[in-house]
């Protein structure tokens, strides 16, 4: 990879229960990086979770240029990760489910937003298509429920894949060099084709 498309690549470097996640945003401008790993001081009533110092005991063991990168990630945000099984009840009477409410997921895909703009525009047609909200809340569901709910599991598991640890890790790095830096072949489904709810008129 040149170094030109390096700098522009998402780079996630996977450890046991933690990985590090580096690309740049706003025209190159910053340099994003989130640290994220799977807390052993976790309780839901807790704030000692998560903290900077069980990051740097976290990341001790890890390879040089994450160790170098840890200094310059910021320590004023931590977000606690949570997801649900999807669902089926996105309608009921009134009302309509769209964006995390309807799926929270896991962030590994980076889909929670793109997902709820895939349920707006499907939304918005189904309310232009049918004069009874009810028969567009049904129409909308119909035709999200299915592959909202395929992002939200696999990017639950794409979280397992990338914090495998043991053989499950070791088999993991030998398929992943076993590809090139362009193949998206096992997740390029989620933007390809063009979602229907995008391509629909
Ligand atoms: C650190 C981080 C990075 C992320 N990165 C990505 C990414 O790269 N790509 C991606 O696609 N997604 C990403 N996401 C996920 C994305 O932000 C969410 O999936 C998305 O914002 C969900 O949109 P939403 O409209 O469903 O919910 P929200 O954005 O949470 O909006 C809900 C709104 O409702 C308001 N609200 C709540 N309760 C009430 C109430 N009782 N009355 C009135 N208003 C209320 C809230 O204040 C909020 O403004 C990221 C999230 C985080 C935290």
């Amino acid at each position: 990879m040149s170094q030109h498309a390096a700098s522009e690549a998402v780079m996630v470097w996977a450890g046991p229960r933690m990985h590090l996640v580096q690309y740049p945003v706003r025209r190159g401008e910053l340099y994003n990086q989130v640290a994220v790993f799977e807390s052993d001081h976790y309780t839901p009533d807790s704030d000692a979770w998560g903290t900077g110092a069980e990051l740097e005991e976290r990341f001790a063991g890890a390879c040089r240029t994450v160790r170098d990168a840890l200094p310059l990630i910021a320590r004023d945000r931590r977000w606690p990760l949570f997801d649900r099984l999807p669902t089926d009840k996105w309608v009921h009477g009134r009302i309509a489910l769209l964006g995390d409410a309807a799926h929270p997921m896991l962030q590994y895909l980076a889909q929670g937003a793109c997902q709820a703009l895939e349920d707006a525009v499907a939304l918005g047609r189904a309310l232009g298509r049918f004069s009874d909200p009810a028969d567009a809340f049904a129409a909308y569901a119909g035709q999200r429920r299915e592959r909202a709910a395929r992002i939200q599991t696999g990017a639950r598991r794409f979280g397992e894949i990338c914090h495998l640890e043991g053989m499950g890790a070791t088999l993991r790095n030998a398929l992943f060099a076993s590809r090139g830096p362009d193949d998206f072949d096992d997740v390029s489904w989620v933007w390809t084709p063009a979602p229907a709810a995008v391509t629909a008129p």
